[in-house]
């Protein structure tokens, strides 16, 4: 079935690219419809009230950024709060603060000073220094050293990856940050918090004036979907959407558990990461400590890393030669082509939100210049 064209945007994704990209275009005056194959919106931010507690569904996201205009840009949708990340590592029922800092340092090995925490790692590294590390764990060594590298590195990235560091390649750690400072702030950015009363506001306020539809999948009747708006913004996988003609890009997944406890704090942290490989899961996320909250019951969320395939979502896109290559064939189809392709899956990168935001506001500015 073929229809007039009624909007001027399809745009196919209600995550924060989709989102940003149809508020830019309703301030224009230009008419969107969101469309979004889960039975809700928002993408990968979506929380679910469970218990009056907001569960970030897909993965604990904490926002953090140097912009000033991207962060008033979220504020004038919602405030946020001024929740720091400050995840704990749990190796074998011990405890270690992260990122490395002094604090983990002392928790190590018990040294009090920058100078005799700078020798250990010194003395521990010097060895794997010489040669060029052939993959990641000879590259981690070189970095920080046994220690840190055999507690809080090694279990969580095999567990993360499913492969022995020694079969992974060198560039999944570009650094390791050391701080010889006492400070248990994961993210070194001016601004980081949580919406206030979660992120769902935040979609709410982009969406406020958009006509949304969730539960329709695009490839159900593209050309339906299509007929109905001059011009398609797209935001799902990129393969998917040419058929996969150059083949398929492989990500990695997760599988979260969610559990509600009858107890009002859990753990006492919003994360907790397990380091060592024999236990399954890589983190245990209690939701409430995000907007620290009061509620009488608590929900944890355990994170069970899987391969992408094709029933479990796709994540972490694993942007390998192989990948990459394939990727830049449908790019070059993709840029010949009139329709938009923005975010995480239909650019096949790792976007943090402070980046996904900021990726759309550039090519809304950029679209509607044309105009
Ligand atoms: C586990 C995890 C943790 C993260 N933690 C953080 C964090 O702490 N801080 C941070 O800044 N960022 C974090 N991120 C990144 C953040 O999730 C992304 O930046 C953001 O969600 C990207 O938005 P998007 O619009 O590109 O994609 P998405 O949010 O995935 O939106 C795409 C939407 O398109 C829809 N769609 C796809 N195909 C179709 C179709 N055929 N028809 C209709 N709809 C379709 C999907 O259902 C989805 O809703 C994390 C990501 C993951 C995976």
């Amino acid at each position: 079935m073929s229809n007039k064209p009624q909007y001027d945007y399809l745009i196919v994704g209600a995550g924060l690219f989709g989102a940003v990209f149809a508020h830019e275009a309703t301030k224009k005056n230009k008419k969107c419809l969101v469309i979004d194959k889960r039975d809700h919106l928002g993408g990968n931010i979506y929380c679910e009230n469970i218990e009056g507690i907001n569960v970030h569904k897909y993965g604990a996201h904490i926002f953090h950024t140097n912009d000033k205009y991207i962060w008033d840009y979220v504020n004038s949708f919602v405030p946020f709060n001024r929740y720091t990340n400050s995840p704990v590592a749990n190796y074998e029922g011990k405890l270690y603060n992260l990122p490395f800092n002094m604090n983990t340092f002392y928790q190590l090995w018990g040294v009090t000073t920058p100078n005799e925490a700078q020798a250990i790692i010194e003395q521990q590294t010097q060895k794997y220094k010489k040669n060029n590390p052939k993959n990641l764990e000879e590259h981690a060594l070189s970095l920080v050293g046994e220690d840190i590298y055999h507690k809080l590195i090694k279990g969580y990235t095999e567990k993360q990856w499913g492969r022995k560091a020694t079969e992974l390649p060198t560039f999944i750690i570009k650094r390791l940050p050391l701080r010889f400072t006492f400070d248990n702030n994961y993210f070194n950015d001016t601004y980081q918090g949580i919406p206030i009363g979660g992120y769902n506001k935040l979609i709410d306020g982009l969406l406020k004036n958009v006509e949304c539809k969730t539960n329709i999948d695009f490839f159900k009747d593209r050309e339906y979907w299509g007929s109905l708006a001059k011009n398609i913004v797209y935001t799902g996988k990129i393969d998917e959407y040419y058929d996969y003609r150059f083949g398929k890009l492989e990500y990695r997944s997760l599988n979260f558990q969610h559990e509600i406890l009858e107890t009002s704090n859990y753990q006492g942290n919003a994360v907790i990461n397990y380091t060592e490989s024999q236990i399954p899961y890589t983190r245990i996320i209690e939701h409430k400590h995000f907007e620290f909250g009061k509620q009488k019951s608590t929900v944890i969320t355990k994170e069970f890393p899987l391969e992408g395939g094709t029933k479990n979502e796709p994540y972490y896109p694993i942007n390998n030669d192989k990948n990459n290559d394939i990727y830049l064939q449908y790019k070059k189809i993709a840029q010949e082509s009139s329709v938009i392709f923005g975010g995480r899956l239909a650019e096949y990168k790792y976007y943090d939100m402070h980046q996904v935001i900021a990726s759309a506001l550039t090519r809304s500015k950029k679209v509607f210049a044309e105009d």
